[in-house]
């Protein structure tokens, strides 16, 4: 089976952690700092804060960010679940806004229509690694004084005009899960330039608790163990310095399977924009029947290909139709949903594995 998705690790990453398995440090320490220092100076911000998984990071963020009860966020309902879940532990209500039909990316363009009194933050998720239009949604928040918190888990390693993606926004989420750009296994990470944030993260992290003056441990708040082991951070370093690499491998695929599909007149190839320099996190295409979706998905799959749906709207999940989240209509998230089919893109895929793909995806609609 060739999965949508998979790491990419090597020896020098695991002598890495091995170094660190056999020092006297497993939990949080020094390695955690380096890695911490790295990713801040690679996206080109002040601080970065390691943690336990991108959902830690999304909770924490929203915690310091002030969000609260009453408050509403506008999201995109093309992302995985656990931006939007986040945003109920923490009592907030999401207001979700519809996608561009090019990118995937929320609708720039509609969100000032959804603007309330209530409205305190946006988090638009560069989808599938290619960025937001970020000048757009830094003016909007601007002008109604809402902070903006990226979802940057897609996104690492690629651009928006000449600015670093994770650099864009008040705080940026990573997610250091196997399939992103890179892995720790488990792992994640809040970039911010705003001290005030670095330290309410920093206490949040770690239980509330800190050590005073007299070195004795004072807990000052409500606080959670959200901390990233040393040996993940070992591990987060040394793939670190190969996410250019990698980015420059996945960028390579795309190129492939552009040239694949291209004659394909049944489907729709993504695009990436000028002011973008998309990670190509995952690889998207839509069937422009939208009856043929399912059938090719199934198809691939028979024939070892791991095809995915990248993702069903937040809302269209059993719990948020239990919870009221019901009777949506938006014009291109309906149509995204019905003709959505992720194609495997990852560091190891070579151009054989693309053209055996291609191959398929002919002989389906040839058939
Ligand atoms: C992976 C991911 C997350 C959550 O990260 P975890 O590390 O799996 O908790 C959040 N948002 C998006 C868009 C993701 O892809």
């Amino acid at each position: 089976m060739i999965p949508y998705g998979h790491q990419s690790i090597d020896d020098s990453d695991i002598n890495e952690v091995i170094k660190v398995l056999k020092s006297n440090w497993l939990t949080q320490g020094p390695k955690v700092l380096e890695f911490e220092k790295a990713l801040a100076k690679y996206c080109g911000v002040k601080y970065a804060i390691a943690v336990s998984n991108g959902t830690a990071a999304l909770h924490l963020a929203y915690l310091t960010a002030g969000l609260k009860k009453g408050d509403e966020v506008m999201v995109t309902p093309n992302t995985f679940a656990s931006v939007v879940n986040m945003l109920l532990v923490v009592g907030v209500k999401p207001v979700f806004c519809d996608i561009r039909l090019d990118t995937y990316n929320i609708d720039e363009s509609k969100i000032e229509k959804l603007i309330t009194k209530k409205t305190k933050a946006i988090i638009p998720l560069h989808f599938a690694g290619h960025s937001c239009e970020m000048d757009a949604i830094r003016e909007i928040a601007k002008k109604n004084n809402l902070i903006v918190i990226e979802d940057a888990c897609h996104g690492l390693g690629g651009r928006y005009k000449d600015k670093k993606i994770g650099s864009l926004a008040n705080m940026s989420i990573l997610s250091f899960h196997p399939v992103k750009p890179i892995t720790t296994g488990e792992g994640g990470a809040i970039l911010t330039n705003n001290q005030k944030y670095y330290k309410k993260l920093i206490s949040l992290r770690s239980h509330g608790i800190y050590k005073d003056k007299k070195g004795k441990n004072v807990m000052t708040e409500l606080g959670f163990n959200y901390r990233l082991t040393d040996f993940q951070a070992a591990l987060g370093l040394s793939q670190l310095k190969k996410l250019n690499k990698f980015i420059q491998k996945r960028r390579q695929i795309a190129k492939w399977y552009q040239k694949e599909l291209k004659n394909i007149k049944e489907i729709i190839l993504p695009v990436e924009l000028p002011d973008s320099y998309a990670g190509w996190h995952i690889y998207v295409i839509r069937t422009k029947d939208s009856r043929s979706r399912d059938n090719l998905m199934e198809y691939l799959k028979k024939n070892r290909v791991g095809a995915n749906f990248h993702y069903p709207a937040v809302y269209s999940h059993p719990y948020y139709q239990k919870h009221g989240f019901k009777n949506f209509k938006f014009k291109n998230e309906d149509i995204y949903q019905k003709s959505c089919l992720t194609l495997p893109c990852y560091t190891q895929l070579v151009r054989a594995d693309i053209c055996y793909i291609g191959k398929l995806i002919k002989n389906y609609f040839n058939k």
